[in-house]
């Protein structure tokens, strides 16, 4: 009987490379492989497994739901949908009129975003060098990384790539055509990138000067990652699209794009659509879990377990470890040399999932349920991963 990896291997789309391990089952900041080796997962399933794996109340809300109404399209709706939309316009419009579209992915929340900004009747977008915005090929068009763009142009035009956290480059690329700005308020997959204070501020105002929408993509930074609801809300800053993913169901597939003031009103019945977005089960998955962050005091958690992850890290006084960057429970790693893969190679090999975005640096995105005996061992072995 040939091995896991080789049906793999003839069964599925090249699309992702070798996979690292088969994985059986998780339990709290846990998961177990076919072999029964335990690994303590510091990328939570990339920044998407807010609330560990299989949490018991997580477990019990879907099983409930699913044995209620899983799903009735959208010619219908029902209690979840409505209450998940009113709890995401107040937490994204703070006291102002916002909307919400529900979907099943970051890509296609930023899609539906990207559909609104066309509709101001100005088709010019400026997003940021180092940018990852998913996949499709409305998100692809707003991606910054050449290799994932080019062999699938021509792509949706009109997009412009300024250097992250540049003030005087995103006013010299803004203009009264331009239809919105977007950007992630720390940009993940680029290896968690923080921009500079009153960055953020900044776009708001020049978006403001130009009429312009400002769009955050919160799909990885959103929802307690770190340690708020919006890391742009964090920032100090309200935007007026805010997409959102990963986090959001814990593991369930659910994306929203949250419109804010007059983007709220912009599509119009008929123009935009989803058989699944929103339906009854990835609703109450992603309320139950809004539910938890609240109730189990999430938000101040990540922020503290984060702030001790950091500190714990660079404590430890390697010299292939620079710093450690980010917020909450996003962090990177910034490493002295491009040995990123190798560490996380052999972090693997020690019971440890954490990923390479970038040759020199390290992302770790725990569970927000993480506490610091959790991540202890994985301090303690750091020594023996640079190595
Ligand atoms: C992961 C990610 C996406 C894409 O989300 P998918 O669910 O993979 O489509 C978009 N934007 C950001 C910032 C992300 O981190």
């Amino acid at each position: 009987m040939s091995t896991m990896m080789e049906r793999y291997g003839t069964a599925m789309i090249k699309a992702f490379g070798t996979p690292q391990r088969v994985l059986v089952r998780g339990e709290g900041p846990y998961v177990w492989d076919a072999e029964g080796t335990r690994y303590l997962d510091l990328l939570g399933g990339i920044a998407v497994n807010a609330l560990g794996h299989c949490h018991p109340r997580l477990v019990a809300a879907i099983a409930e739901q699913a044995a209620t109404l899983m799903h009735v399209s959208n010619l219908f709706t029902t209690p979840q949908q409505i209450e998940l939309a009113e709890r995401l316009d107040a937490l994204v419009g703070g006291g102002r009129h916002a909307r919400t579209f529900l979907t099943n992915s970051g890509s296609e929340a930023n899609e539906a975003a990207l559909k609104i900004t066309r509709l101001t009747g100005r088709h010019k977008i400026i997003a940021m060098e180092g940018s990852f915005h998913g996949r499709t090929l409305g998100a692809l068009s707003l991606t910054a990384t050449a290799k994932y763009r080019l062999p699938f142009e021509p792509l949706p035009a009109g997009v412009t790539w300024v250097p992250y956290g540049d003030a005087d480059a995103l006013a010299a690329a803004l203009d009264d055509e331009t239809a919105a700005v977007i950007l992630e308020p720390i940009q993940g997959e680029n290896g968690v990138v923080e921009p500079p204070a009153g960055y953020l501020q900044f776009a708001r105002e020049q978006c403001d000067a130009h009429g312009a929408l400002l769009w955050f993509d919160e799909v990885q930074t959103g929802m307690g990652r770190t340690g708020a609801w919006l890391e742009s809300a964090a920032q100090g800053v309200q935007g007026d699209l805010v997409t959102f993913a990963k986090g959001l169901g814990g593991g369930f597939p659910i994306g929203a794009c949250v419109a804010v003031g007059q983007a709220a009103d912009l599509i119009q019945p008929g123009q935009h659509g989803t058989t699944f977005g929103g339906n009854p089960l990835a609703s109450h998955a992603a309320l139950t879990v809004l539910d938890i962050i609240e109730s189990e005091g999430l938000l101040l958690h990540a922020e503290r377990t984060g702030a001790w992850l950091a500190s714990s890290i660079e404590a430890v006084g390697l010299p292939q470890i620079d710093h450690v960057r980010g917020r909450g429970l996003l962090r990177g790693v910034v490493l002295t040399e491009p040995i990123s893969a190798d560490i996380a190679r052999r972090a693997l090999e020690r019971g440890f999932i954490v990923n390479a975005p970038r040759p020199d640096v390290l992302r770790l995105a725990p569970p927000l349920i993480v506490t610091t005996d959790d991540l202890q061992p994985f301090i303690d072995a750091l020594p023996d991963l640079v190595a």
